[in-house]
């Protein structure tokens, strides 16, 4: 089993995994990069796994599925392209004959999950749209910090050689802010550096995998000490009204 990244737009991809034979996408936000990879590489479109409502994760699923019949999963909770089979939390669904574990996990929107495969060649997948990105989070659009931060928690719970699909190659901006939060985080200034080098030659930083995470991302690791007096320094009055991870990801809004 192949698992690629396709490029869409200026900074999403587009998860695709496949057989050699048939091949599954995660959240298309574009059509065309996926019929030209179906193309180049002769494969069928079997199904479509969609994370949340927003245009970039969801724009290519009409056109996708009228060109090739493939079966659209998505969230229970949320306005999605019909017809597809809708999933909450807890229940699974079955593509490429891998079976993917639905997660609940509000916060970016009011009803995003993410999909979590055990049992695959390799190393467990998740794909986990716009919740976590390599070294942060999404935005907050329709959830609060609370919802975010169980979101996260759940996600850091997985094994960790899980790997990480995220939706947009976010990881150097973050890191830059992750340093500015952890400034004497060895591993973090040691992954900046391997990634800066990835970008340069053009290649993708994703997927990543969770132990790594646990290590570098700082809304993964809001409630350690240095993280917490870090928070406490850029808005000793927000951290105390509503704590590390709040003023953390406003601090991250604000940051340039
Ligand atoms: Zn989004
Ligand atoms: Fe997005």
């Amino acid at each position: 089993m192949k698992l690629i990244p396709l490029p869409a737009f200026a900074d999403n991809y587009i998860w695709m995994l496949h057989d050699g034979h048939k091949a599954m996408v995660v959240d298309p936000g574009d059509a065309q990069p996926v019929l030209d990879a179906l193309q180049r590489e002769g494969l069928l479109l079997e199904s479509i796994l969609v994370t949340h409502h927003h245009a970039d994760h969801t724009g290519g699923v009409a056109e996708l599925r009228n060109a090739t019949g493939a079966q659209v999963y998505g969230p229970a909770g949320e306005e999605m392209p019909e017809p597809l089979q809708r999933l909450s939390g807890g229940q699974t669904c079955n593509a490429m004959g891998l079976s993917f574990q639905v997660m609940d996990v509000p916060g970016h929107t009011a009803g995003h999950i993410a999909y979590y495969c055990e049992a695959m060649d390799g190393a467990p997948l998740l794909f986990c749209g716009d919740t976590l990105f390599s070294g942060g989070c999404g935005r907050l659009f329709e959830g609060t910090p609370a919802q975010m931060l169980a979101s996260l928690d759940s996600l850091a719970a997985l094994p960790n050689d899980t790997r990480v699909c995220c939706t947009h190659e976010y990881t150097l901006s973050n890191l830059k802010f992750a340093c500015a939060v952890e400034p004497a985080n060895a591993e973090l200034q040691q992954y900046l550096a391997h990634c800066q080098q990835l970008r340069a030659a053009g290649l993708p930083t994703l997927p990543s995998n969770m132990a790594l995470e646990r290590q570098i991302n700082p809304f993964l690791r809001s409630r350690l000490p240095t993280v917490i007096a870090s928070a406490a320094e850029h808005d000793a009055e927000m951290t105390k009204q509503v704590g590390a991870f709040a003023t953390l990801r406003q601090w991250k809004n604000d940051y340039r």
